[in-house]
């Protein structure tokens, strides 16, 4: 497996390698290099070299390019579909809509390397002020398991429109795709040094990256925790950094809503990935007048749900790894034990090969007994008598990144979504992320911004020129 894409091709210098995991199996269906900090040296020795001469490809070439690349990744959707599933666990369908979402995202940045544009004004008595947008350099890329592709996508074409150069460290549970994705991005023209993977663990590859003076960007995209540590890390070398740190998002069902819709919307949203999504419904919140009937609408659909391996006819496949399988167990044993919910269907892990977790709905849930996000096929749902009450319970965790709203009243839409403390609502719909749409948290949830216009502050930084009168 290769280890730099800078065009030299060689291993890590460490010479080790990690196995990676079929989720589905338990068995290993590739190895890839150890990196650890001489390899993250390397590569920014190699970025820095090839960002200057990237920095000089027009607008309209860097376009071409990108969209290149997304023919390339349309071209083998299915190829790449089957071994995100492989390594990832999440069903052959889901895997080729996030392969194909990722082309999407290449395209929609490449039709914005024309838009970086700065600001020019004449100042009387001080001169022509000129405000220019320069990219920052190398920027690092720290890339989670759960949606390997499309967060890679964010992060690398974000980057590379703005002109910078990208060293990409995927989780060591899920870094194949991201490796070929990389691939093909070089195939359609991006300067080898321009994009490097290194592969190896968190600790050592991705605080490697973390610590290096020589980059000068890093998105994260992971847990709160880690999340604390890189901004630690981070701290003496003054990069600018983008955190994503997942959510706890609220699903509010007002009395009016659609009780079919909101329904077939939360059991859709909530099992998609096996729960392991940052904008997941992870806490559906129901008017008490209708959640009997939500629960037992939501039990019928659930109870219907096909799991297994991802390259069968499924609707779920397993959680990513054995250490997630247990923290999701855990979190539904700790709810039912503390009598803060009980279990309508599933709550038990599948027994033989795999890391699989039983679709599971808890009603009566109490709030604070899911005030830390579970990340997996859990759904607990919390009745609550007023809107002002689903307001506070919805704001009433540390998290900010997404929430809906279920409702047939416009009104009751628009003072939910104001409320709401949190980078993204959505009405009547929930975990919709176009890249044209900016994306990020507040609070625990991070900070920063990706896609939409804001990826511009994000990845360059302006410079402002005074010409004397
Ligand atoms: P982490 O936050 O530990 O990992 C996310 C990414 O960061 C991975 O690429 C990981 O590499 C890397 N990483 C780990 N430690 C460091 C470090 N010290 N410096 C730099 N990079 C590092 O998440 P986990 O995989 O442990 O998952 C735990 C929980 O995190 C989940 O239960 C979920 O709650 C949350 N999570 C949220 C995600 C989101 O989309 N916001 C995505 C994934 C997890 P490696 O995996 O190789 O160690």
């Amino acid at each position: 497996m290769q280890m730099f894409l800078d065009g030299t091709g060689h291993d890590s210098l460490s010479g080790s390698s990690i196995p990676v995991y079929n989720p589905a199996t338990g068995e290993v269906i590739d190895t890839v290099p150890a990196g650890n900090a001489d390899d993250v040296a390397a590569a920014v020795t190699a970025a820095e070299i090839a960002q200057k001469k990237w920095e000089q490809v027009s607008p309209a070439d860097k376009s071409r390019i990108l969209i290149a690349a997304g023919a390339l990744i349309r071209s083998e959707a299915d190829a790449l579909a089957t071994l995100l599933t492989t390594e990832q666990g999440k069903p052959f369908r889901e895997a080729k809509d996030e392969i194909l979402g990722t082309a999407h995202v290449f395209e929609f940045y490449a039709s914005m390397t024309g838009t970086l544009q700065g600001d020019a004004a004449v100042l009387p008595k001080y001169g022509y002020m000129n405000v220019v947008r320069k990219p920052l350099g190398v920027c690092g890329a720290i890339v989670p398991w759960n949606m390997p592709a499309i967060i890679f996508g964010w992060k690398a074409g974000a980057a590379l429109a703005c002109g910078n150069a990208v060293i990409a460290k995927p989780s060591e549970t899920a870094p194949l795709t991201v490796l070929r994705l990389a691939e093909l991005l070089v195939k359609a023209g991006v300067p080898g040094g321009a994009m490097n993977v290194v592969t190896g663990s968190g600790t050592v590859a991705g605080d490697a990256i973390v610590r290096s003076t020589g980059i000068r960007h890093v998105s994260f995209t992971g847990s709160v925790a880690t999340g604390r540590s890189v901004a630690l890390a981070a701290a003496p070398t003054l990069k600018k950094l983008t955190l994503e740190l997942g959510g706890n998002d609220a699903f509010i069902v007002t009395a009016d809503a659609d009780i079919d819709a909101a329904v077939a919307g939360a059991v859709r949203n909530r099992f998609y990935n096996c729960g392991q999504v940052c904008t997941s419904a992870k806490r559906i919140l129901v008017d008490a007048v209708c959640a009997d009937e939500f629960v037992r609408k939501a039990k019928d659909a659930i109870e219907k749900l096909v799991v297994g391996s991802g390259l069968e006819k499924v609707n779920m496949g397993p959680l990513n790894n054995p250490g997630q399988r247990d923290a999701v167990a855990a979190a539904v044993d700790r709810i039912v034990s503390e009598d803060c919910g009980k279990i309508i269907c599933g709550g038990k892990k599948k027994e033989g090969a795999g890391n699989f977790y039983a679709p599971t709905l808890l009603a009566d849930v109490s709030p604070d007994a899911v005030s830390e996000e579970i990340f997996g096929p859990v759904m607990p749902v919390i009745p609550f008598t007023t809107l002002d009450e689903a307001v506070e319970i919805a704001n009433g965790t540390p998290y900010g990144l997404g929430a809906s709203v279920w409702t047939k009243n416009l009104k009751t839409a628009y003072t939910v979504a104001d409320q709401i403390r949190s980078g993204v609502v959505w009405v009547n719909r929930h975990l919709i992320l176009p890249p044209e749409i900016p994306f990020g948290g507040t609070g625990n949830s991070g900070y920063g911004r990706e896609n939409g216009r804001e990826f511009i502050y994000e990845y360059t930084e302006p410079k402002s020129i005074l010409l004397g009168l």
